[in-house]
């Protein structure tokens, strides 16, 4: 007798078991045969199939005979009875031999009881079957069964239960209890059936909807598109803004926060309060460029032209800019580093802002920082505050119309902190490569990619830039121009701008170098040229009105006109005194308006050995007093009682900025010897350098425009420190023809030039 273990499967008496041949081959070593007797056992786990043992079986299983071999390899097992399995035994061949018993029902199932539960079972199938495409099938393929046993089998396939289940059903003793069983099984199955398929008609439908209402609505917004196009002044203001948001290429989240406004904004009508803020915040979002704007390579020849025709000279910072540029269009990016510009009010800063824009033929635009102390100026206020903004750099982007604009940010040596947190740090923010690509305003509420755009600043010092702030940016110095420079560009650029401005042709009026020369040296006194421009603009303001009065047809401005033409009185110039006095040295100051030459004087008085300082206070500037007077006294060791019964003033005018101590040490030093020792030094003489306990003397910062500031003040030689010599390629020949450059090294040097080597008797005290 074949024994067959299986897993998974409802096995019950009086039913058919279909069977795969080869099964009953592996299991036997031969082929099925009708009739032959077989025995079903239930395996306890998949896993024992691989190796049979002795526990690997369920107790009950069931016995019964090969009714059916089919050619294509299977067969069918018609069981009668269950069976308990008393014995098994594993031949060394792999056959199994089992010895059972049969094991009866404690209670039986009336036939007409099974006959009427199949009947049942077989009608709720066929109902089931009803618009499906099993429909035909299903009444000649329930015919086949005759019990309850045979249709639950045939469904088993399709049945949710686990073999666990499946096999209790087998090990329950009541036949009618098994019936029951079944039934359960089967309509529980028919009902998980039922609701899939009405689950799957109710997606259906669903579905049918969604597709359908897409369609609608697409259908819609054409209509309504060509209704706005027939009528634009009909088109609702939220409409438009609609229209804007879907044109708009916002990112995803920008996206998503003006579809919540706008449909905040039709739900609040007209009248809300909130209506204006909303209405606000989206016109302001949809009239940003959400647009990337292709990198574009850039003529360096063309971009070169550009940069020579706006501005004349600034010869270094063009080459820096086409460094730049070049740079750029190596990666293909439309940024690069940050620039910052230093230097004088009027050298060009903005102005050429404007010109690099031009070059790269992107937008300008310019956002002036000067006297900033709120952060939210430059990040935006909230929306929940009334009134509130976006800040400056978002509305600059807003008026640029573009992503990618040329940005002057104006004047950052003039952001301050305040209470209301650091605008500094805000501006880190937009100028970080790191962060700023995902910029917040926090009006906007929403993140904006300011990678690519070209940030320029300007200041006029470096010393009040924050030093995060500096470091993220490269410093490109603006000297100052000198006289000839000046000249130059009043004539190429001011003067004919002016006239241009003013609608007066170079027939009219014609301005005499020697004029322009006058109004340089006698009206303007700025290492830039912003007082230049002012004049030129006055001169040509008054000849237009001569020109309208008809007073001759052709103007000339000479230098014996010009003050009419200005209507001001010429600058009185600080120049360097005719005669020189012991205790006055004049010194070389960096101004923020270029440089200036200044005299400090030094005096004695009557007292008990104190120091007074005036002029420009400062903890700095009096240590290097007191610097200076050690030296001095150590030098002039015969003198230094003078120190004991006088007291010491020295005056710095203003004029210099405190920081202008320490290189005003060689100066303080020379005042202080001259008046003890009773030398006069020349006033033609100026000097700029720090100095060290050991007389030595150290660099300075900001030589150009300290020695421009001496020329223009009719100096003869300039004394500077050693060190420095190197910077003087940065100065202009012109400067440099006209005065006498002498490096010094140490404090015997400085006294030796100046005369102050013998000891004269001491200056007397007032
Ligand atoms: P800054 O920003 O440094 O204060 P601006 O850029 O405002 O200076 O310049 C002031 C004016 O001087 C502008 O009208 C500018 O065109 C003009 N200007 C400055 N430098 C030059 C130059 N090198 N060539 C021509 N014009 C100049």
């Amino acid at each position: 007798m074949a024994v067959l273990p299986l897993y998974d499967a409802l096995v019950l008496p009086d039913a058919t078991v279909y069977l795969k041949t080869e099964r009953f081959e592996t299991m036997t070593g031969r082929a099925p045969r009708m009739e032959e007797r077989v025995t079903l056992l239930i395996l306890k786990t998949e896993q024992e199939r691989k190796e049979l043992k002795q526990d690997s079986f369920y107790p009950i299983g069931v016995s019964g005979a090969i009714s059916e071999i089919h050619e294509e390899g299977w067969f069918a097992v018609k069981t009668r009875g269950r069976v308990n399995l008393d014995e098994i035994a594993f031949a060394p061949d792999g056959r199994i031999e089992a010895y059972t018993s049969r094991r009866e029902d404690t209670e039986e199932l009336p036939p007409q009881e099974n006959e009427r539960k199949t009947r049942d079972a077989k009608r709720a199938l066929m109902d089931f079957s009803k618009g499906t495409q099993w429909e035909a099938a299903s009444k000649p393929w329930l015919d086949q069964f005759d019990t309850l046993s045979d249709v639950a089998a045939a469904c088993a396939p399709w049945m949710d239960a686990t073999h666990e289940e499946k096999y209790a059903i087998l090990a329950e003793d009541s036949a009618v209890k098994r019936a029951e069983m079944l039934e359960k099984l089967i309509y529980e199955t028919l009902e998980m059936g039922k609701l899939s398929q009405e689950g799957s008609s109710v997606r259906q439908e669903d579905y049918q909807k969604m597709v359908r209402e897409s369609a609608i609505k697409k259908q819609m917004e054409y209509l309504q598109k060509e209704l706005d196009e027939m009528h634009p002044e009909n088109v609702s203001d939220i409409r438009r803004l609609e229209l804007k948001i879907q044109e708009s290429q916002m990112n995803e989240t920008a996206r998503k926060e003006a579809d919540k406004l706008l449909n905040r904004l039709k739900q609040e009508g007209s009248n809300s309060a909130e209506t204006g803020m909303l209405y606000n915040y989206l016109d302001f979002l949809t009239s940003l460029s959400w647009k990337k704007e292709p990198a574009q390579e850039i003529d360096l020849d063309e971009a070169e032209k550009v940069l020579e025709e706006d501005h004349f000279g600034l010869k270094k910072v063009k080459d820096r800019i086409l460094q730049q540029i070049a740079v750029m269009n190596l990666k293909k990016q439309q940024s690069g580093s940050i620039l910052l510009f230093v230097g004088a009010p009027g050298t060009g800063k903005t102005s050429i802002g404007q010109s690099i824009a031009k070059a790269l033929k992107r937008q300008y635009v310019r956002v002036s920082l000067g006297g900033v102390r709120d952060e939210a100026d430059i990040r935006g206020h909230r929306r929940t505050y009334i009134g509130a903004m976006p800040g400056r750099v978002m509305d600059a982007i807003q008026k640029s119309g573009v992503s990618n604009p040329v940005m002057v940010l104006d004047e950052v040596d003039k952001l301050s902190m305040s209470y209301n947190g650091d605008p500094a740090s805000a501006l880190l923010e937009v100028l970080d490569p790191e962060q700023n690509s995902t910029f917040t305003d926090h009006y906007m509420n929403v993140p904006y990619d300011l990678s690519d755009v070209f940030f320029i600043c300007t200041a006029n010092t470096v010393d009040t830039i924050p030093e995060p702030l500096l470091n993220r940016m490269e410093v490109i110095q603006f000297q100052g121009y000198t006289p000839i420079e000046k000249q130059q560009i009043a004539l190429r650029h001011l003067l004919p701008k002016a006239m241009e401005a003013v609608g007066i042709t170079a027939e009219q009026l014609s301005v005499s170098e020697e004029a322009v020369q006058a109004i340089i040296t006698d009206y303007t006194r700025e290492g830039g040229v912003r007082g230049l421009k002012k004049r030129m603009d006055t001169l040509c303001r008054s000849a237009a009105v001569r020109i309208v009065r008809g007073r001759g047809d052709a103007l000339c401005v000479t230098p014996e006109n010009l003050r009419e033409y200005l209507d001001m009185r010429p600058i009185h110039h600080r120049n360097v005194r005719e005669n020189a006095v012991p205790g006055i040295v004049t010194g070389l100051a960096w101004t923020a308006a270029g440089g200036d030459i200044l005299y400090i004087e030094a005096m004695l008085t009557k007292g008990s050995g104190q120091i007074v300082i005036t002029g420009q206070l400062g903890d700095v500037m009096k240590e290097s007093v007191r610097l200076a007077v050690s030296l001095v006294k150590h030098r002039f060791p015969e003198r230094a009682s003078v120190f004991e019964d006088h007291d010491l003033h020295i005056h710095v005018p203003d004029g210099a900025t405190p920081k202008d101590g320490p290189s005003a040490g060689i100066t303080l030093t020379t005042a202080i010897a001259s008046l003890i020792t009773g030398t006069a030094v020349p006033s033609t003489i100026a000097m700029t350098g720090e100095i060290s306990l050991r007389g030595e003397v150290t660099p300075i910062g900001g030589l150009p425009e300290k020695l421009m500031a001496a020329q223009r003040a009719g100096v003869k030689q300039v004394l500077i420190p050693i060190d420095n010599e190197d910077d003087l390629q940065d100065v202009a020949k012109e400067v440099l023809e006209q005065l006498e450059i002498t490096p010094v090294r140490d404090l015997n040097e400085v006294f030796s030039i100046c005369g102050i080597m013998e000891p004269q008797p001491v200056a007397k005290a007032v």
